[in-house]
């Protein structure tokens, strides 16, 4: 395999921890080359409204804020291929990233390919994502002031989301396919003890159901194989992420939460390589904390080029 390019630093992956990387690394002068894979400006993009974004008192379009990003990162010199990373290879300097259509080295690198909310697979989840379907209650549970809502997962982050929940909705009803949760105890407890939440045992959803938004879910009892239509307001699906870390299978080290393990300084394992964003972070999991691991990340790997 021919390796043609070479670049100071390349940054793999193009959603907010990706561009912001671009954006400093730029300002630095070192002229970064960013991929953006698939969903370019990454999961933000999914989103009609982001709220919580500083800067925006009137919330922001994930696409909309995509496009600033971009055009600021592009501002200060960053170059941009709309292409995949296939393959890297980190075991010697120059690392080795080869993509579907050019391979190149780098003296450095920052890996933000982000992560995937595990989906349910059931219709109308595609359909009705944004309107209805929610993988982030912090994200947009303040949409759902007063409503009847659903929670599918029994582990601490679903127990999480419905406490947090509890603040805007009127009922939270968790379901789960086993007849106990998985979360520790102390979760829980508070989760039975809110006259807000609700439980649904030994259940699966087949369906979510619409018009505009979100209407009805239709759920299965795994047990007795009965189901039933209910009236929903909305669905928090929390069954977990899976950080895009496929291709860097063997190369650098990753945590128990199968997120990238990196230092105080964003970096990984391997020197010269730095994570940021929802690939190396198992619990914020936001915009602006990806953005903000983006900017870290290439201070440091600035620092670190000017050592070589
Ligand atoms: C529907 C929805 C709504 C949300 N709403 C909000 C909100 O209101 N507020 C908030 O703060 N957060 C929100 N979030 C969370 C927020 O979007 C994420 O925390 C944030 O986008 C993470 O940024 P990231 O750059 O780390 O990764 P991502 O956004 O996941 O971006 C990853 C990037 O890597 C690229 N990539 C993946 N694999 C490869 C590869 N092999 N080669 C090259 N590139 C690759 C992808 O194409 C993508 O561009 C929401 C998430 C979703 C799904």
């Amino acid at each position: 395999m021919e390796f043609v390019e070479h670049r100071q630093v390349m940054i793999l992956g193009g959603g907010p921890a990706g561009f912001t990387a671009a954006l400093y690394t730029a300002r630095a002068d070192l002229k970064p080359l960013l991929v953006t894979g698939l969903i370019l400006y990454g999961q933000a993009s999914q989103t009609h409204c982001i709220e919580n974004y500083p800067g925006f008192p009137e919330g922001v379009g994930g696409r909309d804020l995509g496009q600033r990003l971009d055009e600021q990162a592009k501002r200060f010199g960053t170059e941009i291929i709309y292409d995949t990373v296939q393959c890297v290879d980190l075991q010697q300097q120059p690392f080795k990233v080869c993509l579907s259509s050019t391979n190149y080295t780098a003296d450095s690198l920052i890996i933000s390919m982000g992560a995937d909310s595990r989906k349910l697979g059931v219709p109308g989840e595609r359909e009705f994502t944004g309107r209805g379907v929610s993988y982030c209650a912090t994200c947009d549970g303040a949409f759902y002031k007063d409503k009847d809502i659903h929670i599918v997962g029994g582990g601490d982050s679903a127990v999480e989301e419905a406490l947090f929940l509890t603040r805007f909705a009127r009922s939270i009803t968790i379901i789960h396919r086993r007849d106990q949760l998985r979360a520790g105890a102390i979760l829980e407890n508070r989760a039975r003890s809110n006259p807000k939440i609700h439980f649904i045992w030994d259940t699966v959803v087949r369906e979510i159901i619409g018009a505009d938004s979100v209407s009805h879910l239709k759920i299965e009892n795994v047990k007795t194989g009965q189901q039933d239509t209910i009236p929903s307001d909305g669905i928090f699906i929390s069954i977990g992420h899976t950080p895009n870390t496929g291709v860097l299978e063997g190369q650098v080290k990753l945590t128990e939460f199968g997120t990238i393990e990196i230092d105080n300084h964003m970096e990984t394992s391997v020197k010269g390589v730095f994570a940021a964003g929802e690939i190396a972070d198992p619990y914020f999991r936001q915009v602006v904390t990806s953005a903000g691991m983006g900017a870290a990340a290439a201070i440091s790997a600035t620092k670190y080029l000017s050592t070589l």
